[in-house]
């Protein structure tokens, strides 16, 4: 979506890409209910990038799928592009998953057996974007994040950084309004760590909004905002 595209008019604003409100979560583990996420509100405008820092096992993977809609909150409200997505039906919210986000995990999860060109079209074959030329788009995103001598490598065949770019070209094809990254570095040194940094940097100047979780303080600088995630609540001190 454009984010000019959400601006209110009438009251003069911009629709923010992300909103929760009073967000809940607790794991069921063997009798015992364990909240993870007590009371979670959070905004996020478009072009923002921010940073979302805890330490491990505080709940920040919990609150990305609770963003990314990959899992749903015991309380509260979340709002994508301003919609409610509870009132969203299964095929809309997949749709919503499908065209609006952009997921960029600690894993890669590329697939093994598709080569750097498939896995980046892999979300257009779902979604399918009327009037796009889906391969010259692909060769575009794989340009761009260096990979152009690496279209037809399989994942085996790559470094953990040229995966991770892989990744990173994936998550735009369908030009999301909204990235959203867990631990993108998290698996590679901090030399390629910092080479994938300034792919999102660069993203975030030209106007995409980000969410990145880390629990790299190296890395806030290049967030316009960094949000502290402890004890199941968003502590902002
Ligand atoms: P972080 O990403 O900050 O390291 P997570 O969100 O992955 O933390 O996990 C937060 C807490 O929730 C951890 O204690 C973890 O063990 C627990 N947890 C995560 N997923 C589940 C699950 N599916 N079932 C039960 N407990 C879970
Ligand atoms: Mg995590």
């Amino acid at each position: 979506m454009d984010a000019k595209a959400a601006y209110d008019e009438k009251n003069r604003e911009y629709t923010p890409v992300i909103e929760l409100v009073n967000i809940c979560k607790s794991y069921h583990v063997g009798d015992m209910d364990v909240p993870i996420l007590k009371s979670i509100d959070l905004k996020v405008m478009p072009g923002e990038f921010v940073a979302i820092m805890g330490p491990s096992g505080s709940g920040k993977s919990t609150l990305m799928n609770m963003i990314g809609c990959l899992d749903r909150p015991n309380c509260g409200q979340v709002l994508l592009m301003g919609k409610d997505v509870d009132t969203l039906s299964d095929p809309e919210l997949a749709k919503l998953r499908g065209m609006e986000i952009g997921f960029v995990f600690q894993n890669f999860n590329l697939v093994p057996r598709l080569t750097t060109l498939q896995n980046v079209e892999l979300p257009t074959y779902a979604n399918k974007k009327a009037g796009v030329d889906t391969r010259k788009k692909a060769k575009e995103l794989v340009e761009m994040v260096g990979l152009k001598d690496r279209m037809n490598y399989k994942p085996s065949e790559m470094s953990g950084g040229q995966q991770q770019r892989v990744a990173i070209a994936r998550a735009l094809i369908n030009d999301p309004s909204l990235i959203l990254a867990d631990e993108p570095t998290g698996n590679l040194d901090s030399k390629t760590g910092d080479e994938i940094m300034k792919i999102f940097s660069n993203l975030h100047e030209k106007g995409r909004t980000i969410v990145m979780i880390t629990h790299d303080p190296d890395l806030t600088e290049y967030a316009d905002r960094v949000v502290h995630l402890k004890d199941g609540i968003i502590d902002n001190n």
